[in-house]
């Protein structure tokens, strides 16, 4: 039998004001995304644009749907844009924001599995980490250099992607 441990790294920010600048403006681009959410049932919207090596912002928005399994996340809208669009402009960095009317966020919303695990697909079709800024506007900012910070035992098989 043996015993594995795993540990994760990420970097804090108390503030957005004390990012480098063109992660600030990543993260003020996240904030634009919020206004194409399409959040009627859950009343959360979640933004998320990413930063192609080009310099082009992609922006990606929660869009729910009545039939509530039809809706996809905000990172997932961007990432696919990019896949469909873009994919020979590698993404350097996605960050991430939500905003509700019900409560107040106190820390950075972090992606879901799925949304974890397409980014991992992302990374690996550019073949080079993207780095994931989860910015919460009134407190943190939470920055890993790679999905797999959070993803430790992502799916990926290589005699999948091979074929
Ligand atoms: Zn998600």
């Amino acid at each position: 039998m043996t015993d594995h441990e795993i540990k994760i790294s990420f970097t804090e920010y108390d503030s957005v004001e004390q990012l480098p600048a063109a992660d600030r403006q990543l993260c003020h681009e996240a904030v634009r995304a919020l206004i194409n959410s399409h959040s009627p049932y859950s009343k959360f919207k979640v933004g998320a644009a990413l930063l192609l090596q080009s310099g082009k912002i992609i922006h990606g928005s929660n869009q729910e749907n009545v039939a509530y399994p039809s809706g996809l996340c905000a990172e997932r809208t961007a990432l696919f844009n990019w896949g469909a669009n873009y994919p020979g402009d590698p993404i350097q960095a996605i960050a991430v924001t939500a905003h509700t009317d019900d409560f107040e966020l106190v820390r950075p919303v972090t992606p879901c599995g799925s949304c974890l695990q397409v980014m991992a697909e992302c990374e690996k079709m550019q073949q080079q980490p993207m780095r994931i800024l989860l910015y919460c506007q009134n407190g943190p900012v939470w920055i890993t250099s790679g999905v797999e910070s959070f993803l430790p035992f992502l799916f990926f098989e290589e005699r999948l992607a091979t074929r």
